[in-house]
């Protein structure tokens, strides 16, 4: 048995990985798969919250996603891929931690209130939107997580988890569940080009780690900053030196930049395309490493590690269910 911390993480298969992905969470699970042990959700059935419609777009991005993750670094030997679809436990603990949950206290959850208004849910939204949320504590408690990696979007759903986790142990009685911290990344809220919201599959403003040299090019040329003009001086904290910060491996260039662009007379375009050159350097090799990655290659890898994650999450909800007094067979 290994007593490694263990992680879980994850994505929605609502497109495919982004460069807020990777500073948010992706380069945080690709650090700490060798001393973790490391679950990561590919969260599809989620994904029907708002793709109902298009199933075959849900499972194309599955398997995108994967692709994405592997071409990024993330070592299959050492961390599980999880298909939420292929895990029961995973839906059956959902409907019991909602007994543990006020529905008032779900619909207040920030996080899902930002959702509904950022994708235009309205008033409109399935059942199954706001059950997410809870969807997402069974989550993180079916693989007993200690450590959750994500945005910080995300805080409201791993404070929500710890919540349920202290409130079963407190009704039951049962230590079952870790109380997990979450862990953000080095940039916990990457702005999309828009220079709005924040990077977002959903919201047609993300620069994609599958996208090409011209389409990064492209997408970066068009980041709005609000700027007027190259004479007046700019904003060292804006959007684009958010992206510089992120993404310039030399931090001295930066602040350089920086000073040039405060004092006014430095336009955005050289910084644009200085950033987008070290973007694609970044993700170069990434889009090289995913043509290795066929769909077969990453089916076949997502049945045995189903195995894996259903024994960790079977587990759990043997657990759950003694604790609950609701073993009969
Ligand atoms: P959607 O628009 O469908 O919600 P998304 O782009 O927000 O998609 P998710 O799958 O919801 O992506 O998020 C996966 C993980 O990536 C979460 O941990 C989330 O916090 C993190 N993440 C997403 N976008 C960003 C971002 N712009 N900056 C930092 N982290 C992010
Ligand atoms: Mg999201």
């Amino acid at each position: 048995m290994t007593t490694r911390p263990r992680i879980l993480t994850g994505d929605t298969p609502t497109g495919r990985l982004h460069l807020g992905h990777y500073v948010g969470s992706l380069e945080n699970r690709i650090r700490l798969q060798r001393d973790h042990d490391c679950y990561i959700l590919i969260a599809n059935v989620h994904a029907f919250t708002t793709r109902a419609q298009q199933p075959e777009d849900v499972r194309r991005d599955t398997i995108e996603i994967v692709r994405d993750q592997l071409a990024a670094g993330v070592d299959p030997s050492l961390a599980t891929f999880v298909v939420q679809s292929e895990i029961p436990a995973i839906a059956e603990l959902t409907f019991l931690l909602a007994m543990l949950i006020p529905f008032s206290r779900v619909m207040r959850n920030p996080t899902l209130k930002a959702e509904i208004t950022s994708k235009q849910l309205g008033d409109h939204y399935s059942f199954g939107f706001p059950l997410y949320a809870v969807g997402q504590c069974a989550d993180i408690l079916a693989f007993r997580a200690d450590l959750v990696p994500v945005g910080e979007d995300q805080a409201a759903h791993v404070e929500m988890t710890r919540e349920v986790a202290r409130r079963f142990a407190q009704v039951y009685g049962a230590e079952v569940f870790p109380v997990p911290e979450p862990l953000f990344g080095r940039v916990a809220r990457l702005p999309g080009i828009d220079g709005v919201e924040k990077m977002s599959k959903s919201r047609g403003n993300a620069i994609y780690l599958s996208d090409s040299t011209d389409e990064i090019r492209r997408k970066m040329a068009r980041l709005y900053t609000g700027r007027q003009s190259a004479d007046e001086p700019g904003d060292p904290d804006n959007v684009l030196f958010q992206y510089a910060r992120a993404f310039l491996p030399d931090p001295a260039r930066v602040e350089e930049l920086a000073a040039g662009y405060a004092r006014g007379g430095m336009g955005d375009a050289p910084i644009k395309r200085e950033v987008a050159d070290a973007i694609d350097a970044l993700v170069a090799p990434m889009r090289e490493r995913r043509a290795r990655f066929t769909d077969d290659a990453v089916l076949d890898l997502l049945r045995e590690h189903a195995r894996r994650a259903n024994a960790v999450a079977g587990e759990t909800l043997a657990r759950v269910k003694d604790a609950m007094h609701l073993t009969f067979a």
